[in-house]
């Protein structure tokens, strides 16, 4: 087995299309794929299509939903959600929509602080998918405003940057709520970016939390034994996967190159079966 089980499409703010992604994922000779797209499982189904093609290959229906709390964002992966679920679909549409009149507001924070960055462009750079502030983020790199992405974040669009804004909210919980009533199974992911990581963990396992996403690029290796850890102190799933966006962000892991224990796609596959025969 080769696993990763986070990763994006140009259905949200990564650089390859669903089909593009899952070719790219068999060249690289992962087995075991998840495609988790920001608020949007508009991909799924034509990345299963080609999926359909690899017979080595288990793609996993995905989506990450972010959320808001006082004092950062939390990200909840859902995994084998029916992608086709009509209240799911309205309620990531929703959001998408909100991302889109957000950037048009971080767009206008920008022009106040000198910096003329085109509507236009950033929908351009989102292509089918949904905005996010990565796009924005190379408006402003094209432009010449800042000499790198991540000097985007740092000083304009980061959470405490001038031109931050927010979007709609939704709770953790909420979106836990959400995808298990779209079938899903919740597991929170990137864990190293929540403060506040033990509350949270008790408080989303309530809601229907069924795992952590242990594994991530950005964890430190004390991280990910803390995480593992409290994972299973809990009797939650342990999860990984890279993130993979494909962009020139200069914190992508090359797909297939960040290692995920097969462990982790055997209990969630296993997790899934058990739900099927109930
Ligand atoms: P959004 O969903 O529009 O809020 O954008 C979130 C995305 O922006 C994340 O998935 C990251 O790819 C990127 N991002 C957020 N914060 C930073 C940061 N400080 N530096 C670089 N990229 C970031
Ligand atoms: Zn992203
Ligand atoms: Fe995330
Ligand atoms: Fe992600």
């Amino acid at each position: 087995m080769a696993v990763d089980l986070h990763m994006h499409s140009n259905a949200s703010d990564g650089r390859y299309s669903p089909a593009e992604l899952v070719s790219l994922a068999v060249k690289a000779g992962l087995t075991v794929m998840a495609l988790t797209d920001h608020d949007s499982t508009e991909g799924v189904a034509r990345a299963l299509e080609e999926a359909g093609k690899y017979p080595r290959l288990k793609l996993i229906p995905g989506v990450e939903i972010g959320t808001d709390v006082p004092h950062g964002e939390v990200h909840v992966l859902g995994y084998f959600i029916d992608y086709e679920d009509k209240e799911l679909k309205e309620k990531l549409a929703d959001m998408r929509n909100s991302r889109g009149h957000r950037a048009t507001r971080m767009i206008a924070k920008l022009y106040n602080l000198g910096m003329d960055i085109e509507w236009r462009r950033v929908l351009e750079l989102a292509g089918d998918g949904s905005v996010g502030r990565p796009h924005v983020a190379l408006a402003m790199v094209e432009k010449g405003y800042v000499g790198s992405f991540k000097e985007a974040f740092d000083k304009y669009i980061g959470r405490e940057g001038p031109a931050y804004a927010e979007r709609d909210k939704m709770t953790p919980e909420e979106a836990v709520e959400l995808i298990i009533k779209a079938g899903g199974i919740a597991v929170l992911a990137h864990p190293y970016t929540v403060s506040g990581l033990e509350k949270m963990l008790a408080e989303m396992k309530k809601a229907g939390l069924a795992g952590v996403e242990v594994y991530s690029p950005g964890a430190t290796p004390d991280e990910v034994k803390k995480f593992h850890r409290l994972a299973k102190g809990l009797g939650l799933l342990i999860t990984g996967g890279s993130d993979f966006h494909g962009l020139d962000t200069g914190s992508d892991v090359p797909l297939g190159q960040f290692h995920v224990p097969d462990e982790c796609a055997e209990a969630l596959l296993a997790r899934e079966k058990s739900r099927r025969v109930k």
